[in-house]
């Protein structure tokens, strides 16, 4: 490698939105890694080959450790194949994030590997051996060896994006000049800052806090996924939402919404409850009272999720502690069943298909890859009178963004390999993405005392970036804003003369 020393590599979510694994590589021996996710739907990894999808496909030898922004699959999705391929250093997370990892692995293993469950267990305990918790806001050294001790510090910060969430603030200390660190001089001049945004929230995000920017930065490695579009407010979100239950439960057919159980569906349960405990024993549909309106959760991770956000309410922005503190449950209302084995699972459907009735069914994968709410849409999907609303980002190639695409144009998809015409209405309700939009991202480093002289954009398709980088150049006059591809390194000079 020339490049100099710091730089970053960047070994995905860079043509696409998944798959987020940067490294920065802090001299010719040490390094550390920036999530490690897994790619979904029509993405690739950075060699683009299908079956090295999930295999490591980078030198992981000078990797000292591993930093997670948070716990959605395609940030960490792909830690078992970092052991398998021999990592052994410390994984950094927040407090809220050790707790949702393993819970997060184990279903992905369970789901996507063929390892058989004491292979998951083994793998997960391993793994809990290098968890290592931090506290939000609080600077911690990653010992790098042959460098000084303070050689690279971090810190997380909260990103408001879901529960446990972080961008990452790191300083690396001294001039590292082809893999030579300078020890022992003074902190303030000559140290690096690069901060990694992870997937950022929006101010309107239910339940968590909206991000504060860092002070400043030299470099940024920014997401980009909503880089070309603005979210309805907070209270326009919920008025939608409100009329499209109203207007989907007209004809008393099933309301499916594709969730991730992470983060979306708590937002939902979260707006859900509001517009039931507002509405009271008002009339929905003759003969269906909004506090007579069913909602499924089904989803054996989201219900656990739901559980562990409930815990750790204490991370929970003010809004929902008042609700709390008023008696109310924002995330396990009267109106809410769990439904848990796959046996009443199927069941539920059955059901539903046979007779539908006005009811809410919150099912992942959001974007319909996979999981319960694959078996919803064979059984009615076909019906005119069910109707699906998607509430997330779909990827290109995935199920969900055909169907979202095709399906108020009454076209088809294919689910495990069979047609399913789509008469269902089809709707789409922006916003609960738990993401930044272009607003946002833009506050995001324009609020820095200290603008960023580099700007990376990953996790975004071409135009959302794009679009972001015209705005950037804007706010952050002289400075160069890049849109990586897969493994172009960063050069950026330490900061301070
Ligand atoms: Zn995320
Ligand atoms: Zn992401």
């Amino acid at each position: 490698m020339d490049e100099p020393y710091p730089h970053i590599l960047h070994h995905g979510a860079v043509d696409g939105v998944t798959g987020s694994c940067h490294e920065l590589v802090v001299d010719g021996n040490n390094s550390v890694l920036i999530d490690c996710g897994l790619f979904q739907g029509a993405e690739k990894s950075s060699r683009g080959a299908q079956a090295a999808r999930l295999d490591i496909e980078f030198d992981i030898r000078r990797v000292r450790a591993l930093l997670l922004t948070h716990c959605h699959v395609d940030h960490v999705g792909r830690i078992p194949y970092l052991l398998a391929a021999g990592f052994r250093g410390r994984v950094y997370v927040t407090e809220p994030s050790a707790l949702l990892l393993p819970v997060v692995l184990e279903d992905a293993l369970e789901l996507g590997s063929a390892l058989n469950p004491s292979q998951v267990r083994r793998i997960l305990k391993f793994l809990d051996a290098l968890i290592t918790p931090q506290a939000y806001d609080s600077w911690t050294t990653i010992a790098l060896p042959g460098l000084g001790k303070e050689a690279l510090r971090v810190r997380f910060r909260r990103a408001g994006h879901i529960l446990g969430s972080a961008f990452i603030e790191c300083r690396i200390q001294g001039e590292s000049d082809g893999g030579r660190a300078v020890r022992g001089q003074a902190r303030s001049e000559s140290s690096l800052r690069v901060v990694f945004s992870g997937d950022l929230g929006g101010p309107y995000t239910p339940l968590l806090p909206a991000p504060r920017s860092p002070y400043g930065t030299d470099i940024l490695v920014l997401e980009s996924t909503y880089g070309d579009r603005l979210h309805d407010d907070r209270k326009l979100r919920r008025a939608r939402l409100q009329r499209l239950l109203v207007r989907c439960l007209r004809d008393r057919g099933t309301l499916l919404i594709p969730a991730f159980s992470i983060g979306r569906t708590q937002e939902l349960l979260y707006d859900l409850e509001h517009l039931i405990h507002r509405a009271g024993s008002e009339v929905l549909h003759p003969g269906l009272r909004w506090s007579d309106l069913e909602v499924l959760l089904d989803s054996p991770l989201a219900a656990r999720m739901t559980e562990l956000y409930r815990q750790m309410h204490r991370y929970w922005d003010r809004e929902a502690q008042r609700r709390v503190a008023a008696g109310r449950h924002p995330l396990a209302f009267d109106q809410m069943t769990v439904i848990e084995s796959h046996a009443n699972h199927l069941k539920t459907v059955d059901a539903l298909r046979q007779s539908p009735r006005p009811a809410v069914v919150i099912a992942g994968s959001g974007m319909c890859t996979g999981g319960r709410i694959i078996n919803y849409l064979k059984a009615m999907l076909e019906d005119p009178r069910t109707d699906v609303l998607f509430v997330g980002y779909q990827a290109a190639g995935t199920p969900g963004r055909i169907i979202q695409e095709y399906g108020p144009q009454q076209g088809y998809v294919h689910l495990d390999g069979i047609r399913y015409d789509i008469r269902a209405g089809v709707h789409t309700l922006g916003g609960y993405s738990a993401h930044a939009d272009q607003q946002a991202l833009v506050h995001f480093v324009k609020r820095m005392r200290r603008k960023p002289r580099e700007v990376r954009l990953v996790h975004g398709d071409l135009p959302a970036k794009q679009a972001l980088r015209t705005l950037l150049e804007e706010v952050c006059p002289g400075a160069q804003i890049l849109i990586p591809s897969a493994c172009s390194a960063s050069t950026a000079p330490p900061r301070g003369h």
